[in-house]
């Protein structure tokens, strides 16, 4: 049973918009995430190896949200708020406690607009909300002419293979279920997409894989597919460099060497891979015809 907190703020004010996710807030109404993901970037000994041991709830965020909204709408202020930057809005705990339900209750009454980002197929159970959200929000003045959508729903993926997944991303929703959601999105009309991130070298990266997944958001109907490559931290238990190692050792021993060469002594993938992949996921954009912004840059 998760914990229940009482939370000091909810709704974070971004530095600067992000040009891929177009975050001007973002609110968690968890505290940490039971999904699990052994990559996750929130990882580290604070939520510990089993992130759902740590799972807080914070109990009075729909009233921390009413209040910091009414605020930022009286002035005017209005961006993108992502839900969520640092947990899923749709873990497991959500049926139970319909925390994500109450604050899209609030977005929607001072008329935000919002960016959902999941990996769970529980955000069908709010779509009456987020039809009324997309009609309702007022876009920032800056984006009017841009923002394809006072709603946007990214459904992350890190491959679309449900073994694969289940390694890696040990309680999230299995892509497959992940598609037939994001397919039900569009055929609501929502603006949706996917988050390709992080691709898995040499297990999610390969040629033939990239291939299946672009043919799998295209057949979904996505709008845009975003991708970027691993990033692992730490050298801890609980970090998520040594948890993707353990993994990479346990299931494909095969790699460890190249995953030993890869991030051994950085955080990142090489330059060399960086590039080639994204001139790689430049030519599928085009070949598929999907954008790899949500508000496409200018080449
Ligand atoms: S769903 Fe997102 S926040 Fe949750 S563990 Fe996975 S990567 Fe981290």
């Amino acid at each position: 049973m998760p914990q229940l907190i009482q939370a000091k703020t909810i709704l974070n004010k971004t530095k600067r918009r992000d040009p891929w996710f177009l975050d001007d807030y973002t609110v968690n109404p968890y505290s940490g995430c039971s999904f699990n993901c052994l990559y996750c970037y929130i990882r580290g000994s604070k939520y510990g190896t089993h992130m759902e041991e740590k799972l807080a709830v914070k109990e009075n965020a729909p009233a921390l949200l009413d209040k910091a909204l009414a605020l930022r709408a009286r002035k005017g202020q209005y961006g993108y708020i992502v839900l969520s930057s640092a947990t899923d809005p749709y873990l497991q705990a959500e049926k139970t406690f319909k925390l994500t339900r109450s604050l899209l209750e609030v977005i929607l009454k001072y008329r935000f607009p919002l960016h959902m980002i999941t990996k769970s197929d529980l955000i069908s159970r709010d779509f009456d909300l987020l039809e009324e959200i997309k009609s309702k929000a007022i876009l920032p003045d800056d984006l009017k002419d841009k923002a394809p959508s006072g709603l946007l729903i990214t459904f992350s993926f890190s491959t679309v293979d449900d073994q694969l997944a289940h390694v890696f991303e040990p309680g999230a929703t299995p892509p497959s279920k992940r598609l037939v959601t994001l397919s039900d999105c569009l055929t609501r009309q929502f603006h949706a997409g996917v988050s390709l991130m992080p691709l898995l070298p040499h297990l999610s990266d390969t040629g033939e894989h990239l291939h299946e997944m672009m043919t799998a958001f295209q057949r979904a109907g996505a709008r845009y597919v975003m991708p970027a490559s691993l990033t692992l931290f730490g050298h801890n238990t609980a970090d998520s460099k040594v948890l993707v190692m353990n993994a990479i050792a346990q299931h494909f021993p095969h790699l460890t060497e190249k995953y030993l060469r890869f991030f051994e002594h950085r955080n990142e993938m090489p330059k060399y891979y960086t590039e080639a992949l994204d001139k790689k996921m430049k030519e599928l954009a085009a070949m598929y015809d999907l954008p790899d912004r949500i508000i496409p840059q200018p080449a």
